[in-house]
């Protein structure tokens, strides 16, 4: 298997070019979140995160013995322009729920009515007319 320096910068999670420190912080931190024994109870997850482990060594050390060169063409995309969205003014009535005039925890899954924590109290996600009978 051959890894390119990009690959490297992007396993252990750094924008390419990083300062030493920035790269030698991010290794430890990944050290102390795959760390073996935190998943001592688990040969499963331990596997998985010993492998992580092994491909975040090998870009550690490619970064800090300077074979992971910057990649030349940094071809940054042009930021995208927003998607400009025509006004809509917020209306309150979408917010509240109708029975109790007390703000919407939720919104119906069948005819999206604002719900508050009065009108559903089990957050079952239905409002009084579709909530399914018998269940809640
Ligand atoms: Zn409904
Ligand atoms: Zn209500």
């Amino acid at each position: 298997m051959t890894r390119t320096a990009e690959d490297a910068w992007s396993i252990l999670g750094v924008p390419p070019g990083s300062s030493h420190d920035m790269v030698r912080a991010q290794y430890l931190r990944m050290v102390r979140m795959n760390h073996p024994d935190q998943y001592a109870a688990n040969p499963k997850e331990r596997a998985r995160h010993e492998e992580i482990m092994k491909r975040v060594t090998w870009a550690y050390r490619e970064i800090t013995q300077g074979r992971a060169e910057v990649p030349k063409k940094t071809s940054t995309p042009p930021p995208r322009r927003p998607q400009s969205r025509p006004y809509r003014p917020v209306d309150l009535r979408e917010l509240m729920c109708r029975a109790h005039h007390r703000w919407a925890v939720s919104y119906c899954t069948v005819c999206a009515a604002p719900l508050c924590s009065r009108c559903d109290e089990s957050l079952s996600g239905y409002c009084a007319v579709h909530r399914p009978r018998g269940r809640f």
